[in-house]
């Protein structure tokens, strides 16, 4: 009973997708929600690089929130998701280290954090960090 009640007061007890109330086996986003995802995931390869996933109004909804709401835990999601198929695209590749690509330091500092290293952490890969040296249009304007 403690327990239970201790894990409502520091764990988020909702969906980060559907908002729907989560079970006791269940963390950040619902099985429902999270297999729904899983289903249409997938990461393809153009030239050198790779994609991940096809969008979703399920991965719409994360995304945003993600980048948007500075929800950092979602992180925990995307590396659960994609854990195995990135490790095989990074085992098959002989890919030893990771750099994501930088975030202007300001834009950094206003979100509060590089969305993509928070990824990567939570996989627990080796990952460099390089800087960007001038703050230029955030993906989302490019056309
Ligand atoms: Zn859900």
């Amino acid at each position: 009973m403690f327990l239970k009640d201790m894990k409502k007061i520091f764990f988020k007890s909702t969906c980060a997708v559907c908002s729907k109330p989560l079970n006791e086996r269940e963390y950040d986003i619902c099985e429902k929600c999270f297999s729904e995802i899983e289903r249409v995931s997938s990461i393809k390869k153009e030239g050198d690089l790779y994609f991940f996933l096809p969008y979703n109004d399920h991965l719409k909804s994360l995304i945003f929130k993600y980048k948007y709401g500075s929800i950092k835990d979602i992180s925990t999601i995307y590396s659960r998701l994609f854990r195995y198929k990135l490790l095989d695209v990074l085992a098959s590749e002989k890919i030893e280290v990771i750099i994501p690509v930088p975030i202007h330091e300001k834009r950094e500092n206003a979100r509060g954090f590089n969305q993509v290293e928070e990824i990567i952490k939570a996989l627990k890969y080796p990952y460099m960090k390089i800087r960007r040296s001038e703050n230029t249009n955030s993906m989302h304007n490019f056309h």
